[in-house]
């Protein structure tokens, strides 16, 4: 079985809880999400890999055992990944998912192999998409076998009433599982990191570990 990789790099963590920590990044291609207008980078091509291939990739950065699996969407090519996950386990790699959170049934296909899951909640206000609540819910039960953080992006259209939804959800599970408050890089302003701040004391008057942490990386002009 083949994936499409749209890149592998070595970068530092640019955003939550795991910020600055060094990382081999596979960019899986395709999203199922395609009209959300948050996506770091424009992904318009692809490689193809066998897993065992993309593990003898992953050997050629002999420095680092760090994986972070990105994209696009990870999970979109679940089978490849559950393939994949399989032989990194092995090699002794720690893996990181970062996902959109809309796909459960994958999720529950490769959880054992996971290390920590960076889930984000797509709020309707912020993506101007559709909510995903039910799936974020579903996601959520299966994502906290394992270590799990929220991430939320935060533009000038958000609401009070999805963060307030979004608190709910989380404290319906665990009131510590960690939610990270991510301002839109691309509109960061002032005003921006207030209303931000505003929606964080919120939260923590009901969930025990919340952070507001933009994209270092994107800040910073790095990968
Ligand atoms: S869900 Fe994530 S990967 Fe998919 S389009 Fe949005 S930002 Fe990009």
């Amino acid at each position: 079985m083949q994936g499409k990789i749209a890149e592998v790099f070595k970068s530092i963590q640019g955003e939550g809880p795991y910020l600055g920590k060094e990382q081999i990044f596979i960019r899986f291609y395709g999203c199922n999400l395609k009209d959300c207008k948050f996506c770091d980078t424009e992904l318009s091509s692809f490689k193809e890999y066998q897993p065992r291939d993309l593990l003898d990739y992953l050997k050629s950065y002999s420095d680092c055992r760090f994986v972070s699996l990105t994209g696009g969407e990870p999970l979109v090519q679940v089978d490849f990944l559950q393939e994949l996950l399989i032989l990194i386990k092995k090699a002794g790699y720690r893996v990181y998912l970062e996902t959109n959170a809309t796909l459960p049934r994958a999720l529950g296909q490769v959880i054992d192999n996971l290390d920590i899951i960076a889930m984000d909640f797509k709020l309707p206000s912020s993506t101007g998409l559709r909510d995903f609540w039910a799936e974020h819910e579903e996601f959520i039960n299966i994502a906290q076998e394992r270590e799990v953080f929220v991430k939320a992006v935060i533009c000038n259209s958000t609401t009070l009433t999805d963060i307030i939804k979004a608190t709910e959800l989380l404290a319906h599970f665990n009131k510590n599982i960690p939610f990270i408050l991510q301002p839109d890089t691309s509109s960061l302003t002032r005003e921006l990191m207030h209303k931000a701040q505003k929606f964080r004391i919120y939260c923590s008057e009901i969930l025990s570990d919340v952070r507001l942490i933009p994209q270092m990386h994107r800040l910073a002009g790095v990968k």
